[in-house]
């Protein structure tokens, strides 16, 4: 039987921490598992990359970037790999190319196409360790691409779709929380959760899961175990929606600090326009969250939205285009806002959550900014300085 694991950079930051990870490798093996290993770079080597690339330029090569960046998982398979042979286990490392994983779009940004994933069969089939690379694949061209940050998830979920088994997510938290254990202690222990549930906190900010890896998950109906690698304890299943997961109107609150708001103001107010800063946005890949528009005044509207705090250089770029179309308007940047979400299947047959939220807010003086729902979640912009006090409110009101 395969069985996928992936391991977050904090699990495997030392070769010490290392020894404990292929401890648990090991185990599987002896239980008599054909193991696939996913692995991040070590610690916080992705970020230290990225920080080196900015010392050149603030915008480089997003192609050079992806070269940089894919060298972090290159250092963590060659040593796990040699780790686990050092133990008496046969084990062999491949990158994400050498593991047939293909991907599509823009640099930074790319999407698994496809995995041919014959190669790692093969290794199985001797009876290998097979160590892959998180994070990286190959496109068209035969560049190097990576999958957005926190994409080793992405890579793990997808090989056990492709291998039809369970994947494991090894990290620094022993299960899906609530809430951010280390914004809220006191966040209970989710036991299951759907994948629908998982999604739309992972994509407004729950960083314990890459959204797309759920999204894979949810598609090709991949059992995902998350827990700690340090410790055995009991973690959490991410799974089909069923009855008997646990009956809240709330599962959930996610916090997102990631968030550039921008408010253009004196817009001449016509469809066209306002279309015209979205499409402007949009043929950068800029992906745009939240969106609210005043109504007319004098034929001007005033528009924002939020988007996240890595685009902040397009974001500008084009406002900067925007002035020279629309010489009065004005542009404000404001990146003290905290986003803050509540998910819940149970929301799509209970109504007055929203409203309920509005007056915990309104009772503690918590001003909001935009506003958001779809059919499983509600989220609002706050100033970054209520961020704790929300949360706390939320979470008791809604005992999470
Ligand atoms: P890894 O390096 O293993 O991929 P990440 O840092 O990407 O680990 O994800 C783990 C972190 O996710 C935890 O340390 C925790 O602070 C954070 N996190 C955010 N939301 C949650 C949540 N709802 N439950 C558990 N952890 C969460
Ligand atoms: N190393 C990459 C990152 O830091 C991928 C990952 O950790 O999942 O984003
Ligand atoms: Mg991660």
């Amino acid at each position: 039987m395969n069985i996928v694991q992936k391991y977050g950079g904090s699990s495997v930051e030392s070769i010490e921490k290392m020894q404990n990870v292929a401890n648990r490798i090991i185990r599987k093996k002896e239980e008599g598992y054909d193991v696939v290993v996913v692995v991040s770079a070590m610690g916080k080597t992705t970020n230290q990359l990225i920080e080196m690339a900015k010392k050149i330029t603030i915008n480089p090569s997003q192609r050079d970037l992806d070269m940089l960046m894919s060298t972090g998982e290159q250092v963590s398979i060659s040593l796990l790999s040699m780790v686990i042979n050092a133990r008496g286990y046969e084990s062999i490392s491949l990158t994400g190319f050498q593991a047939g994983i293909k991907t599509e779009g823009i640099h930074t940004k790319n999407k698994i196409s496809d995995i041919e994933i014959d190669r790692v069969k093969k290794h199985l089939s001797n009876g290998k360790i097979v160590v892959i690379a998180g994070f990286q694949g190959m496109n068209e061209d035969g560049d190097i691409t990576t999958l957005g940050r926190g994409g080793s998830d992405t890579t793990a979920v997808a090989v056990a779709a492709k291998l039809e088994c369970v994947c494991e997510i090894y990290t620094d938290v022993d299960g899906i929380y609530s809430v951010d254990p280390r914004i809220y202690p006191n966040a209970k222990k989710i036991e299951s959760i759907s994948y629908e549930e998982m999604m739309e906190m992972s994509s407004l900010g729950a960083k314990i899961m890459e959204t797309r890896s759920v999204e894979i998950g949810y598609r090709y109906k991949v059992p995902i175990y998350v827990a700690s690698s340090l410790v055995d304890v009991k973690g959490s299943l991410i799974k089909e929606y069923d009855e008997l997961m646990e009956n809240k109107s709330i599962t959930g609150l996610t916090i997102s600090e990631n968030v550039l708001m921008i408010t253009v103001i004196n817009v001449p107010y016509s469809p066209e326009n306002i279309s015209a800063v979205f499409s402007k946005l949009a043929s950068k890949d800029v992906n745009i969250d939240m969106i609210s528009q005043t109504s007319p005044n004098n034929s001007l509207v005033n528009l924002s939205f939020t988007t996240s705090k890595d685009e902040e250089y397009t974001v500008m770029e084009v406002m900067t285009q925007l002035k020279n179309q629309f010489a009065h308007i004005e542009i404000q940047k404001d990146i003290a806002v905290t986003k803050v979400s509540v998910v819940g299947m149970g929301m799509k047959n209970q109504s007055g959550i929203a409203a309920q939220v509005f007056k915990l807010f309104a009772d503690n003086q918590i001003h909001f900014k935009l506003v958001t729902t779809s059919e499983i979640s509600i989220s609002y912009t706050i100033n970054s300085a209520d961020k704790q006090k929300a949360v706390s409110i939320l979470a008791e009101a809604f005992n999470l």
